[in-house]
């Protein structure tokens, strides 16, 4: 067994389907590092090698071990966080490999592998093990940030350790009464020397036992909202003595096996990391590439059901027959199918960007070319997080089904597949946040040109014929819904008056209390968005082979009534939910 030479679809992202020409070049600065890659062909190999290696050890050791996990969960003894010893030996295995910070450089002690390929990594042990793909990603994450904010001194202490695996780390936003909303974070910074004090709570903490914890926290006293914060490194021990308290794991019924932790910060001493007031800015960048991490986090669930589901199906006969060849469960299995290809299309399509970016940034590309690319994927990034957390529950729970009353005992995998997903649409911004973040992203978009504003925020790649065809409906479709949400909301004054504002060059900003329909749309228009764009990641590799248009084909037959559907209720005007709570 091997999770990335059994799954063609995933090879055919890593192999073929990327343009590995367009950015690798750039991330091994034309191939003259003597610890690298000589060339663009034996960088390839070089991928491959170690997607191929990781497949192997995800099939052998890690997925063995999940239902392990799972059960063992995370304890409490004498006043220290206690994670199960299998996930840790699974952690151990990686680490081995060399494999805990592969997009990290070579010059940090990771092996300076594109996003797409760490992208790979990370979905094959998320379909082995989602606990062990969680802690796995709190070495590499945090390394990231401290490595883009760090000074060099604090890049020396804390990213090759990370990345070598001789420590692990967590990073804290949420606070009781600072959820979705960041910008009421309490907790407090003050500095005394070289150093800061710290002051508060962080609540739901991943992997908050670990060795060092990145913090934001408010240090300029009587700021508010997202103003006034900053990033701090705050290392768990000081002198060998605790320099917070980490107050207990949650105890949850889903991914059991990751320690989710309440911090106490009394005092703490940290370092800022970054500057000073510029936290939020630089959080922003790490949260969008963990929306991103969420949703192969997603795919790598939705893969692990996918074959669970198909194994059992051919196997389990009734009535004569494989429930297989059943008609309603073989199309419960090919929208599966479909399902899992369209958000690895979109994956792959979003970490290709990544890869495009900082290619861009390292041989110092063009400015224009950098701002489309970013714009591309800040597009993509609330959709495939929503994707991905929306639908894994769908494949997840489909898969329950497809296992009849076998599918909640558990010894089998998928209910465990299902409690997970159930994380997917609530960390890293919930579904409804990305919602929001979406609509903002596009109206904002939409009312900065008056031309967009006539035609449309959203364009798609088309290819020729009906799929194209289906793609460019549901275009219209969203185009049409998101202005009728503007237009209710705003008033067709509004609109205009917003219009002739981005005719002078100076856009203007909707009035946020004005903006009540448009807001409870968001979750329908980010759906219909979602369902565009993964059509159109699935259809832009369509061309390669019969099956993959016929999956692409299966996806946009359904998504296309989806987002029609979709748009008719934005477009039907009912505000009953706004006149219920005065709105
Ligand atoms: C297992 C786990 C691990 C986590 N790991 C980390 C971590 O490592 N670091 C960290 O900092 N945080 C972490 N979190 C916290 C997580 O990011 C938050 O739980 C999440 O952002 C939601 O915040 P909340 O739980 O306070 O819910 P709330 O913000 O109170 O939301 C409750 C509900 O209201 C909705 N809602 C809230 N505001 C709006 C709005 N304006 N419009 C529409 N709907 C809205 C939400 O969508 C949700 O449905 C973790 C949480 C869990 C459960």
């Amino acid at each position: 067994m091997n999770f990335y030479t059994d799954n063609a679809d995933l090879q055919h992202h890593l192999r073929d389907g990327t343009r590995w020409e367009g950015f690798v070049p750039a991330w091994e600065e034309g191939f003259r590092f003597e610890d690298g890659p000589r060339s663009l062909d034996e960088a390839r190999e070089l991928y491959d090698a170690c997607l191929t290696e990781v497949g192997e050890f995800a099939a052998r050791e890690i997925a063995p071990r999940a239902r392990e996990i799972d059960e063992q969960g995370v304890t409490m003894r004498d006043g220290e966080v206690v994670q199960p010893p299998a996930l840790l030996a699974n952690i151990d295995g990686l680490r081995r490999m060399g494999m805990l910070a592969v997009d990290l450089p070579r010059e940090v002690g990771g092996s300076n592998f594109p996003y797409s390929v760490g992208a790979g990594v990370l979905e094959i042990i998320a379909r082995a093990c989602t606990n062990t793909m969680i802690l796995y990603a709190f070495y590499q994450g945090p390394a990231l940030l401290i490595l883009r904010f760090g000074t060099p001194e604090q890049v020396e202490r804390w990213v090759r350790p990370l990345a070598e695996g001789a420590m692990s780390g967590a990073v804290a936003m949420t606070e009781p009464e600072a959820g979705s909303d960041v910008g009421a974070i309490s907790t407090s910074a003050v500095p005394e020397g070289t150093h800061w004090r710290l002051q508060g709570r962080k609540q739901f903490v991943t992997n908050g036992c670990g060795d060092v914890c990145v913090v934001l926290a408010r240090s300029e006293p009587g700021s508010k909202g997202l103003e006034g914060l900053s990033l701090f490194v705050v290392p768990r021990k000081e002198n060998g003595r605790d320099n917070y308290k980490v107050a207990r794991p949650e105890r949850k019924f889903v991914i059991r096996g990751s320690a989710t932790c309440e911090l106490a910060f009394d005092g703490a001493c940290g370092e800022l990391l970054g500057r000073r007031g510029g936290g939020f800015a630089a959080i922003l960048t790490f949260m969008n590439e963990a929306r991103v991490a969420v949703a192969i986090q997603a795919l790598g669930l939705e893969q692990a059901a996918l074959v669970a589901a198909r194994g059992y199906a051919e196997k389990r006969v009734q009535m004569g027959r494989t429930i297989a060849r059943h008609e309603l469960v073989a199309d419960m299995l090919l929208d599966m199918e479909a399902e899992v290809a369209a958000l690895r299309a979109l994956v792959y399509r979003c970490t290709g960007l990544q890869d495009r970016i900082t290619g861009l940034e390292r041989a110092g590309g063009s400015e224009a070319a950098r701002v489309a690319l970013k714009r591309e994927l800040r597009d993509r990034t609330p959709l495939v997080k929503w994707l991905g957390a929306e639908r894994a529950l769908w494949v997840a729970r489909t898969a329950v089904q497809v296992h009849g009353g076998y599918g909640v005992v558990q010894d089998y995998d998928v209910e465990r597949h299902y409690r997970n997903a159930l994380i997917l649409p609530i960390y890293e911004g919930t579904s409804q946040i990305q919602a929001l973040m979406s609509l903002k992203d596009q109206a904002r978009w939409m009312l900065q040109s008056p031309w967009r504003l006539a035609l449309g925020a959203v364009r798609v790649e088309s290819p020729p014929g009906e799929l194209g065809e289906a793609l460019g409906e549901m275009a219209r479709e969203y185009n049409r819904a998101l202005r009728h949400a503007l237009t209710e909301s705003l008033g067709p004054g509004g609109l205009v008056a917003l219009a002739a504002r981005a005719m002078t060059g100076r856009p203007g900003e909707p009035d946020r209390s004005r903006m009540g329909y448009a807001l409870l749309c968001a979750e329908r228009l980010v759906q219909m968005l979602a369902l565009t764009r993964a059509s159109e990641a699935l259809a832009a590799h369509a061309h390669t082979s019969a099956s993959r248009r016929r999956v692409a084909e299966r996806y946009a037959r359904r998504a296309l009534p989806l987002v029609r559907m979709q748009g008719e209720l934005v477009r039907s005007g009912d505000r009953s939910t706004l006149e219920e709570t005065g709105a």
